[in-house]
């Protein structure tokens, strides 16, 4: 397979950096006696390299939950589907964490759906975003933009192979 690295290793470790620092000043905004009331909740399966980097680079104190939602199949946009074991967000500042924004859609049910719960507030923060003309859902945190192109590595999926790589690879003809 021919294929090009997009985001080094290098690349996406800097960004992270730059990213905790973002979210650290977010906390840093919000009322004292919430600001340890903060939950990460990562979509799987594609977060996991994104949620262990980023993490651990955020000092605040912070719960860690994650949720599935999965919307590709064959690498094609499919439909969406979301478990319904929802973590206890109730009086706790959200941070949701997906590897990519595409069209939106998963991000939008996710935050409706934690909405129902009760949460002081939710965000949604994405290592890479598509910039595309219509999206339901736009991310408040992002670290790469991107044209519409199928990508994988760090997590992101190609066929369920390869997200073990340490960068992120488009594939070329
Ligand atoms: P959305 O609901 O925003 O259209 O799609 C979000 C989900 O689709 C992402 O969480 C991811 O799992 C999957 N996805 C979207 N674009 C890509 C891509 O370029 N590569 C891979 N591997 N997955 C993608
Ligand atoms: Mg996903």
């Amino acid at each position: 397979m021919n294929e090009r690295v997009l985001f080094t290793e290098k690349e996406i470790s800097e960004n992270l950096d730059k990213l905790a620092n973002q979210i650290e000043t977010y906390i840093s905004t919000l009322p004292e006696n919430e600001q340890d009331k903060i939950i990460f909740i990562g979509l799987l399966t594609g977060c996991i390299h994104f949620v262990s980097d980023l993490t651990k680079k955020v000092e605040s104190d912070h719960k860690l939950a994650f949720m599935k939602a999965s919307s590709y199949i064959n690498n094609k946009r499919g439909s969406l589907t979301i478990d319904e074991n929802i973590p206890t967000v109730k009086d706790h500042h959200v941070i949701v964490l997906d590897d990519i924004c595409d069209s939106g859609n998963t991000l939008n049910a996710v935050v409706n759906k934690l909405l129902e719960h009760k949460p002081l507030s939710v965000k949604t923060c994405v290592l890479v975003n598509k910039i595309l003309p219509e999206k339901s859902h736009t991310p408040d945190y992002t670290v790469f933009n991107i044209n519409d192109v199928f990508i994988y590595g760090y997590g992101l999926d190609y066929d369920e192979y390869k997200r073990n790589l340490r960068d992120i690879r488009i594939k070329i003809d």
